[in-house]
């Protein structure tokens, strides 16, 4: 049987944070008043979503879920459970499967915690982003540090062994001495994988138009700071870079990113979700409304295609370039190897001019056909990733 992958995406929050631009709603905001009434009902059609890949479930196994969001600790009780049925009813899982729900601290109970554990939830991640409580007012955190803290030991002591904290870098007013406090604060709490990802001001949220928020952003340098000390101070205390902005202790890296970046078969269920099945990339709808619709209207099997948008049938080229660009990101690698055997070409015939400028410049190892960055390479990994486009 084959791996399948699946994302699970719940787009509510408490409310909207400042620079968030991911598909998701405050329950609270007056201007998307009411959409907390959908709440039950997107969780039916969820179920129903699962359930109408019965059709291709017997092909196959499913090795990682992420519960993502939006805030999917937000949900209420039971609500996981019966989403976790549904998958259950639906696919056979992987005896060793991940399992993670994405959670922010303020949302998070002794007695949810107690059901992910017992719904077979083996993975939390905690929405920190920063333990200064003036950063986390500015960019519209639901949380103060103190209800990180109390969410963090909720999870460990219902359970969890696999606890990854998600920080941010650049922020606007961050001296790199605050996000070294926040990534010593982290350690403390010992977790077994950490995030840290800079800030993107993105077009169209509340930072975007905030000029007084935009010009306290640190400058290049104060950035490249934080980012060195991240490997620095995350290496000491035995967390390995896997990835450009993740760090797991060993046994610990996410087994479902690496899906995504080594071009695994995964679904998306929900709205705005992206799939990569079959060979071709699709996502759902992003209008609430009317994925709710479809399925109470629907039932759980027919004319599913009505919330699904085609976004490509990727041609070998693309295929081939997110192969390295994302392969890359990754402290591993690509293996010249496995890029054969995947697209029946040598990763020679397809890159060999890129792959050779950039080791003799030094910023790309060959080291017996694993092809990875250099730790220059790491550093300006945006030019070079850019030379692995094809025309
Ligand atoms: S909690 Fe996450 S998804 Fe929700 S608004 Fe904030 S950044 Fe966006």
């Amino acid at each position: 049987m084959k791996k399948l992958s699946i994302y699970i995406h719940i787009p509510f929050c408490i409310r909207k944070c400042n620079y968030c631009d991911f598909l998701s709603f405050g329950v609270g905001d007056k201007c998307i008043e009411g959409i907390g009434v959908y709440r039950k009902r997107y969780i039916d059609a969820l179920c129903a979503e699962i359930k109408s890949y019965k059709i291709v479930s017997e092909e196959y196994r499913i090795a990682t879920i992420f519960i993502g969001g939006g805030t999917p600790s937000i949900l209420m009780s039971g609500e996981l459970s019966r989403i976790m049925v549904a998958v259950r009813e639906t696919f056979r899982l992987d005896k060793d499967i991940e399992v993670t729900i994405e959670t922010n601290p303020g949302t998070i109970t002794e007695e949810k915690a107690r059901e992910y554990i017992g719904c077979g939830i083996n993975r939390i991640s905690i929405g920190l982003q920063s333990a200064n409580d003036e950063e986390l007012a500015m960019l519209g955190r639901v949380h103060n540090y103190d209800q990180f803290l109390a969410a963090f030991n909720i999870a460990r002591e219902a359970g969890f062994r696999n606890i990854n904290i998600d920080i941010m870098a650049a922020l606007p007013g961050q001296s790199v001495h605050s996000y070294l406090d926040t990534l010593e604060k982290v350690l403390k709490c010992r977790p077994e994988h950490i995030s840290s990802y800079s800030l993107i001001v993105e077009e169209d949220t509340p930072l975007a138009s905030n000029e007084a928020l935009l010009a306290l952003l640190p400058d290049e340098e104060e950035e490249r700071k934080m980012y060195d000390a991240t490997d620095k101070v995350l290496s000491l205390a035995g967390y390995q870079r896997y990835e450009i902005s993740n760090y797991a202790k060993p046994g610990f890296e996410c087994e479902h990113n690496k899906v995504y970046w080594t071009l695994g078969e995964y679904i998306g269920i929900g709205i705005g979700a992206a799939s990569f099945f079959k060979g071709r990339r699709f996502s759902n709808t992003k209008d609430i409304r009317k994925y709710v619709q479809v399925f109470a209207e629907h039932g759980e099997y027919e004319r599913i295609e009505e919330i699904r948008n085609i976004d490509e049938e990727l041609t070998a080229d693309r295929l081939m370039e997110e192969y390295m660009f994302l392969g890359l990101r990754m402290t591993e690698g690509v293996s010249a190897a496995q890029f054969n055997e995947h697209f029946g070409h040598s990763i020679y015939d397809i890159y060999g001019r890129v792959i050779e400028k950039y080791v003799k410049s030094g910023y790309l190892i060959n080291d017996g056909g694993i092809i990875k960055l250099s730790k220059r390479g790491i550093d300006v990994s945006n030019r070079i990733l850019a030379d692995f486009l094809l025309d």
